[in-house]
Parts: C-alpha cells; sequence; structure tokens
C-alpha cells in the first residue's frame, strides 16, 4: 500500500493534506508513504521531518509513482497523478459541485475520487469531517482579522484617561466556524449576538454567554435541520430576516457572516442597504464569500470599503493557519482511512454508509447520488 502526497498547488493554498505524526501512523498500519519535496515547507514542515518519520521524499512525479492512494487538500489536476495505479483512490476536498470538469477528468482517468466534503455528518464520522476542522479555525481567524481591520478595541477597558466602550459582534449563522467565531470574540471581551435559521443553535448561542436574535413570527428550522445542514429559506422568512437584521445589525461594529446551504450558493444576508445603516468604521467579515458571499459586494482577498464599513473575506481562511489547519486535515484524513483498515488485505475496505457518500467517481465514471 503506497500513499504518496503531492505539494499543493492551488493559488494561495499552503496546507498540506499529511504530518510526520500521520506519516508515523500510516507507517505503522504497514503503508509505505511518499511525499513530494517541500510540500510541508508552506505550513513549516521541512522535508527533513518528514524523512525522520519515515517517509520517502521525492519529486511530484516519483512521489506518485505506483501509489495505490493519494491524499490532497484540494484535489490535484488528473496530469499531476500520471503513474499512479489504474484505479487508484484520491481523499481529498474536490468542491465537486463547481468543479464538475475536474470529477469528470477523474472518471475518465479511471481513478476514485473520494469527496471529503461529503462525508456524511454522523457521529461516527465527526472525526473524519474536513469541513467541521478547518471551519473552526476559520471561524477563529475571521475573528482575529476583523479585530485587527477595527480601528477600536474589543474588551471594555476603563483608564485613567475614560472608558472604551466594548465592542458589540454579531455572529450570523452558527454552525462550527459561528460557533468558534462567537467563543473567539467573548474571549476578547466583545458583547456577542448570533443568529441562525436553525432552532437548535438558540441553545449553543446562550451556552457561551452571547445573545440569539431570532425571527420569531415565520418558522425557521426546527432542530438540527437534515443531518444538521440548513435549507434555503421562503421568502416569507428571508423577508422577516431581513427586518430583524436590519433593526440589529446598525447597532453592531463587527459582522461575521458564515452561513453556507450545501449545494447552493451562500445565502445573501446583508444588503448594501444595511451597511449604510452601520457606523462608519464599522468592519463585516464575510467567510462565505468564495461561495458566493452573505453580503453584498464582498470579493475574496480583498478590502471592500462601502459607506465607510470595511468588509472582509478570504477565499481560502484555513490557509492562514496553516499548520494547525495541516495537522488537524490530516488527522481526519487518517481518521478516515484507518477506520476501514483491513489488516489482512493491508488496505482500507469502505462501507457503504461513508463509501458512498464520500465516492464521487469509479470504474469510469461518476457515480454520486449527489452530483447524478
Ligand atoms: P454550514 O457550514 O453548512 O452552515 C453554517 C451555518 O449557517 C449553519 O448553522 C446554518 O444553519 C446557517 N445558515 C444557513 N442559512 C442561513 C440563513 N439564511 N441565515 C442564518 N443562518 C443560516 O454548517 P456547519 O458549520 O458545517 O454545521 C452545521 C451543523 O452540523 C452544526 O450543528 C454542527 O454541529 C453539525 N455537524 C455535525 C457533524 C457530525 O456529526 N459529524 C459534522 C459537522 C457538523
Amino acid at each position: 500500500m503506497r500513499i504518496a502526497v503531492l505539494k499543493e498547488r492551488a493559488p494561495g493554498e499552503s496546507r498540506v493534506a499529511i504530518t510526520p505524526e500521520t506519516v508515523k501512523k500510516f507507517t505503522a498500519l504497514g503503508a509505505t508513504i511518499a511525499v513530494e519535496e517541500g510540500a510541508g515547507h508552506a505550513a513549516s514542515i521541512p522535508d527533513e521531518a518528514y524523512r525522520e518519520a519515515g517517509a520517502e521524499v521525492a519529486t511530484g512525479p516519483k512521489a506518485v509513482e505506483g501509489a495505490d492512494i493519494v491524499l490532497g487538500v484540494q484535489a490535484p489536476d488528473v496530469a499531476a497523478l500520471a503513474g499512479a495505479k489504474p484505479g487508484a483512490w484520491v481523499a481529498a476536498t474536490f468542491d465537486p459541485f463547481r468543479n464538475g470538469e475536474l470529477v469528470e477528468a477523474y472518471a475518465k482517468a479511471g481513478f476514485e475520487a473520494l469527496s471529503m466534503e461529503f462525508m456524511p455528518r454522523i457521529t461516527r464520522a465527526q472525526s473524519m469531517d474536513v469541513l467541521s476542522s478547518q471551519s473552526n479555525l476559520a471561524g477563529y481567524k475571521a475573528v482575529l482579522t476583523a479585530a485587527n481591520e477595527y480601528g477600536r478595541a474589543f474588551p471594555m477597558m476603563m483608564t485613567a484617561a475614560g472608558t472604551v466602550q466594548a465592542a458589540k459582534v454579531f455572529v450570523m449563522g452558527v454552525g462550527v466556524a459561528g460557533l468558534q467565531a462567537i467563543a473567539t470574540a467573548k474571549r476578547l471581551g466583545a458583547q456577542v449576538s448570533a443568529t441562525d435559521v436553525r432552532s437548535a443553535t438558540k441553545e449553543q448561542i446562550q451556552s457561551l454567554g452571547a445573545k440569539p436574535v431570532f425571527v420569531e413570527e415565520v418558522a425557521g428550522i426546527e432542530g438540527e435541520g437534515s443531518g444538521g445542514y440548513a435549507a434555503e429559506m421562503s421568502e416569507e422568512y428571508q423577508k422577516a430576516q431581513a427586518e430583524l437584521v436590519s433593526s440589529h445589525i446598525a447597532k453592531q461594529d463587527i459582522v461575521i457572516t458564515t452561513a453556507l446551504i450545501p449545494g447552493r450558493p451562500a445565502p445573501r444576508l446583508i444588503s448594501d442597504a444595511q451597511i449604510a445603516s452601520m457606523k462608519p468604521g464599522s468592519v463585516i467579515f464575510d467567510l462565505a464569500v468564495a461561495q458566493g458571499g452573505n453580503v453584498e459586494g464582498s470579493s475574496p482577498d480583498e478590502t471592500v470599503v462601502k459607506h465607510g464599513v470595511k468588509i472582509i473575506g478570504f477565499s481560502n481562511t484555513a490557509t492562514h493557519l496553516a499548520a494547525d489547519a495541516s495537522a488537524l486535515f490530516a488527522r481526519n484524513l487518517f481518521n478516515f482511512l484507518s477506520a476501514f483498515w483491513d489488516n489482512e488485505a493491508g488496505k482500507p475496505i469502505l462501507d457503504d454508509e461513508i463509501g458512498n457518500a464520500v465516492r464521487l467517481t469509479q470504474g469510469g465514471k461518476v457515480v454520486s447520488e449527489r452530483l447524478t
């Protein structure tokens, strides 16, 4: 069983899909690991650390030669996989709803694409879920970045020169990223409020010491929602939400938006008119900017200033915490493959529940139900 890991090639991607820790763990299962030279540099992992952990460090083509499994953060182009075994598995993120051509190319080349974004949200798959591990770090980074852009302080300070008011932070979308954003903003001393369409989040917001702000007159999603995910809301709900947000947002200094709907563009939560109602110097961090954005006018990796309000958001937030993001991502991949490791066969054998959920291509075809 040869597992190969290439240096990430997407612009701005500094994570890596394997760490010396997971090299050792895979080796203990009986696998041979090959890592492309420089693959960990941007995540502060030198080639030497991989060698010491027992990996072979080689050029990309040499590392991939004869590989049964290739691991990636963002799935490599098919051309980079030349020399891998026929039918080799590639476990990575594929952004499958938006990367149809890449998925087709994997099918055509006969590789088995395993999309980590399609990991089901079931208890036993929690430790394999890259969306959770990366969103958690992204929620933290969003608050720190917004705090940095904000020309005032977060905590209340009573000084000899007078009092500095605590910042008011509003978090929209309380999934994994939103919960971490609330916790981070609280730790920095801000006054925090938050909203979501799923009623189950109300208690979670309160348990972090923040104030829930919810649409009351139109029903949202009772409980967790299907598989923990939200759906697109009715026009009536959207209207009620817009009214609620309009009255709340004008009093906020920082807004962090994190709302996503799987397979759909991110819902629009903040309009230009609502931005205009905020105080100059306020900051909005749009964590959904790469999925179309929750905020009107947001643009990935740019600071857009509208009505004196700074609107920011990264195309890839987790890459700004490359070392921790890589460590968690690599563990997610190890937890996934090791859970299915068959010692007799010396390789992982996936079950139907998880295998069929994550598998995009097999035997030359696109096989994912969510795509076909
Ligand atoms: P996500 O990234 O899909 O969405 C972020 C949040 O935005 C969600 O809370 C969603 O309800 C909210 N949202 C969507 N549309 C909105 C709108 N119009 N207005 C306001 N908010 C809106 O979600 P996520 O962070 O991946 O997690 C969602 C849930 O799934 C959480 O409860 C989480 O604990 C659970 N989860 C479970 C597992 C597991 O059991 N393996 C793994 C991951 C997540």
